[in-house]
């Protein structure tokens, strides 16, 4: 029978559960495990056959095995050190029970002479004889056939036995909830029913069977509700109305036709998809998705200038200081006269910093660049349509979500993203916006030429990079993260810097981890200006900074990083149209898999291709920003080994919607998989 309230049980607290009081319970929400049903993913990795064997002689030598035996006689020494023993036997052989350090007391208790008792451990063979060590007394019943022992990744504090417990305990009582999903979708699934797929999950026998329907049933559940969740986000963004904009669509063009360079058909695309979110009565929320150096800036910026000439404002954030400002001059030089282009900085003066805020309250500027700061309370514009922000694959759903209503019901929204994904991620993470991607790179970009390189041939590097540096081109050398201690971080840096600094005096920067904000922006500049020649730094180099000069970068121990890390980083040269080089150094000698991932590299600069291989190397945990950015993770869905899957989740959801259907069915799905504050304005 179908239980309605099922749900509530698998929501309750920990300590519902027998066995589980605060202390247990607080071990375990320190792994984010707050309710029954997170223990639900709690799986079995392996479990240890304690089935019976039929008799001693047939007992597997190194094997954990059970076997039904008679203790016959006792054998204590009295001299310290020297195990207690217990001779034991069946028809069919001797086995020796050895034990160290256990009471007299509790072995006569749990091996009395005479009696049958079932036995458990690993089976030696010494002397001639079977032995087993501290054997696990399992029972005196030999009428017992089978006992399965599930070992489970232990959390510090709690034994396996607890689990064990408490999971059987969990599955006793699993609340048969109504179902959710419609024939066409269970049929898909063999028809299995979440509660007899929970039951199968749990299944010692069944480990690993991640192509089943019962297995498949359950990721498709996590993807549909976490999909299902970001239709209802979109939908109420999309249910806010605004005031259309309107283009001037000539300017547009003449704009574009004065750059000194020709779009690519990406960027168009683009463009035009923003500008038709722009002039309908709907609020846009829409993520351009492009490759390092793709030219996305352009796209927004061409955006921004279509939302100034119908009247609004615009307001632009970046990461970092530096990066406004480049954003700032880079529009100061396009729009000229046109557009009343202004930089809120930290480091603006008081008096300026007045000005501007003045400004923006009375629609004298135009277009504003800045950090977070430009959304503090104290910045209020009279007229803002429109909000970009780049760079910002360290937002979850929440906070963009928040950054959406921030602007009113008349301002639209364009994010921007650097971080090429595969596409199911890309369907998880921003199901909730809109999508452009610009794939193609301006056709004038020449590809970075990439190379490995053994440490030891270090001075082939500097022969190299003396001869580029006399063209009066520059270099990035990136020292990587050898541990998390920062420490030591530094003191690889500081080596470097030094050794470099001996070859080409004064014509050296350094940036580390522990450089403060302030310095370390004065040192981008120096580089920006040719101050130095070379930059040194781990890998803090901001993204998305032009450094027009920069064509040649050095990467340390290379194979530390992850594929997409070393894309984006090789991402900070080749911006120009000069000839530029990425060198990737190695330590001594390669495993195949190092060996295979650095070519993926070596042969493509395709962004897209190289997170998607990537993940496929080291599972889409690992993607860059994937896991600082604070997203929910999947128990059981892999976007690469449940790609059907998703797709199957984004097919169903676009039907839903597309038929206007009634979603409160899911609600138990959404509450049960999806408990976060967002959905309680949904379900
Ligand atoms: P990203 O997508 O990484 O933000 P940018 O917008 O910073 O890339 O563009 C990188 C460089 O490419 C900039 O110097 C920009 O002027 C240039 N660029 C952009 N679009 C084109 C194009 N269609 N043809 C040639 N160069 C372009
Ligand atoms: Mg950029």
């Amino acid at each position: 029978m179908s239980n309605k309230k099922g749900h509530n049980y698998l929501l309750s607290d920990l300590t519902k559960l027998k066995g589980v009081g605060n202390k247990i319970s607080n071990l375990l929400k320190k792994k984010k495990v707050n309710t029954i049903f997170d223990l639900l993913w709690k799986l079995p990795k392996s479990y240890t056959d304690r089935s019976i064997s039929s008799n001693i002689k047939d007992l597997k030598i190194g094997e954990i095995q059970t076997v039904t035996i008679i203790p016959y006689k006792y054998n204590f020494p009295r001299i310290r050190n020297l195990p207690n023993r217990v001779s034991c036997r069946d028809e069919t052989g001797d086995l020796e029970c050895i034990f160290f350090n256990s009471y007299e007391g509790y072995i006569k208790k749990i091996l009395p002479i005479g009696k049958r008792v079932v036995v458990s451990g690993k089976i030696g063979f010494f002397r001639n004889k079977y032995q087993i060590t501290n054997p696990k007394y399992v029972s005196e019943d030999s009428t017992i056939i089978k006992i399965k022992h599930n070992q489970y990744s232990l959390t510090e504090g709690i034994t396996e036995k607890l689990y064990n417990n408490i999971i059987k305990q969990i599955i006793k009582n699993l609340p048969k909830l109504e179902e959710w999903h419609n024939k066409d979708i269970l049929k898909k699934f063999d028809n299995i029913s979440w509660y007899d797929s929970i039951n199968k999950l749990h299944k010692p026998e069944n480990i690993g069977k991640y192509k089943s329907p019962f297995y498949n049933r359950l990721a498709f559940d996590e993807i549909f509700s976490s999909f299902l969740v970001h239709s209802e986000i979109r939908k109420k963004i999309k249910k806010i109305k605004k005031n259309k904009k309107d283009l001037d669509l000539d300017k547009q063009n003449r704009f574009i036709d004065k750059l000194d360079f020709k779009l690519t058909k990406d960027q168009v695309r683009a463009l035009s998809e923003i500008n038709e979110d722009l002039i309908s009565n709907q609020k846009m929320f829409r993520l351009l998705q492009g490759d390092v150096g793709s030219g996305k800036t352009i796209v927004a910026l061409i955006a921004a200038l279509n939302v100034v000439n119908s009247g609004f404002q615009v307001a632009v954030m970046a990461p970092t200081e530096i990066l406004a400002r480049q954003h700032y001059l880079l529009s100061k030089k396009l729009f000229k006269l046109s557009v009343k282009v202004d930089l809120l900085s930290s480091k603006s003066e008081f008096k300026d910093r007045k000005r501007i805020l003045n400004e923006l309250n009375n629609n004298k500027i135009n277009l504003i660049f800045g950090t977070h700061s430009i959304f503090q309370k104290k910045v209020e514009f009279k007229n803002l349509g429109l909000i970009i922000i780049d760079e910002q694959h360290k937002f979850g759903v929440n906070q963009r979500k928040k950054l959406s209503d921030k602007g009113g019901s008349n301002c639209d929204v364009l994010l921007m993203s650097a971080t090429p994904i595969p596409r199911t991620l890309t369907m998880t993470i921003y199901g909730d916006m809109d999508l452009s991607i610009i794939k193609e790179k301006p056709k004038s970009r020449k590809e970075v030429r990439t190379y490995t390189k053994l440490e030891s041939k270090v001075d082939d590097i500097i022969k190299f990079i003396q001869k580029e540096i006399k063209t009066g081109n520059q270099v990035f050398w990136v020292c990587p993260l050898i541990d998390e201690s920062k420490k030591i971080d530094h003191s690889s840096v500081l080596k470097k810097f030094k050794f470099l600094n001996k070859i080409f005096p004064n014509k050296v920067g350094l940036l580390h981890g522990k450089t403060e904000q302030v310095e370390k922006e004065l040192i981008l500049n120096n580089f920006l200006n040719k101050k130095y020649d070379i930059l040194v730094s781990t890998t803090i180099i901001e993204v998305g900074i032009d450094f027009p000069n920069a064509n040649i970068i050095i990467i340390e121990n290379s194979n530390k990083f992850g594929l997409s890390q070393l894309h984006q980083l090789r991402g900070r040269v080749g911006r120009g149209n000069k000839q530029s080089t990425c060198i990737l150094m190695f330590k001594s000698s390669l495993t195949e898999n190092a060996k295979k991932r650095l070519n993926i590299l070596k042969k493509t600069n395709d962004g897209f291709k190289i997170s998607e291989e990537d993940m496929k190397i080291r599972g889409y945990g690992d993607i860059l920003g994937f896991k600082q950015s604070g997203l929910k993770t999947f128990r059981l869905a892999d976007p690469i080994l449940n790609e059907n899957l998703f797709i199957l989740a984004e097919k169903e959801i676009k039907r839903i919607e597309n038929n206007n259907e009634d979603i409160s069915k899911f609600k138990t799905l959404i509450k049960l998989y999806d408990q976060a504050d967002i959905i309680n304005d949904i379900v």
